[in-house]
């Protein structure tokens, strides 16, 4: 019988656990003032951390983009 190395490890290998899991943080809308909920990397890519990952819009209008960083707004500390 022949056996062969323990070379499964592939299958073991699909890891998702995400490193870039965004933080929720709130952010103050410059234009009316009402807080709003961003999704906020915490370590991506070199430049990329602190920037919002996703775009989200205040009732008012105003848009946070995507990739703006979440230090431009007033933040709730
Ligand atoms: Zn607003």
């Amino acid at each position: 019988m022949r056996r062969f190395g323990g070379n499964n490890m592939e299958l073991l290998d699909g890891c998702h656990e995400g490193k870039h899991t965004p933080r929720l943080s709130e952010v103050k809308c410059p234009q009316c003032g009402r807080w709003v909920e961003v999704f906020v990397l915490m370590d991506g890519p070199a430049g990329r951390t602190g920037t919002l990952y996703t775009s989200e819009k205040c009732e008012c209008g105003f848009v946070f983009p995507e990739g703006s960083f979440e230090s431009e707004y007033e933040r709730d500390l």
